[in-house]
């Protein structure tokens, strides 16, 4: 079951938990030209291998370590996930579409600071 990237990052992209992946499957990178624009970070979740570094590293707990733990809250971002391919423009749009539609449905968790997001998808 691959981990998944959930809306704390929004507003954070901290980056740290790309530094510790081994196997380089969160993107966008710093140094990917997507980096600039894209809301959120996101695990390709064929290339995961559940190695769970990135958790700990992650410093608002965004990272959940399998779909099924992912909260109700965030389901639809499972699916981000999984469409962001680095470098393939229409695909990164697509996820970015549904992280966009993430922030318009959950005002209630936007409004909340990213550091406090993770401890409100409880909730
Ligand atoms: Fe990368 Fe391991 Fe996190 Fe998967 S669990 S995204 S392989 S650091």
């Amino acid at each position: 079951m691959p981990f998944v990237i959930t809306d704390p990052c929004i507003g954070t992209k901290d980056s740290a938990c790309v530094d510790v992946c081994p196997v380089d499957c969160i993107h966008p990178r710093k140094d990917e030209p997507e980096f600039a624009t894209t809301t959120m970070l996101y695990i390709h979740p064929d290339e995961c291998i559940d190695c769970g570094a990135c958790v700990p590293a992650c410093p608002v707990a965004a990272i959940y370590d399998s779909t099924d733990s992912t909260p109700s809250s965030q389901k639809t971002l499972i699916e981000a996930n999984a469409l962001y391919r680095a470098g393939e423009a229409a695909a990164v749009e697509k996820a970015e579409d549904i992280v966009k539609a993430h922030m318009a449905s959950h005002p209630d968790l936007m409004a909340v600071p990213p550091s406090e997001r993770a401890a409100a998808h409880a909730k």
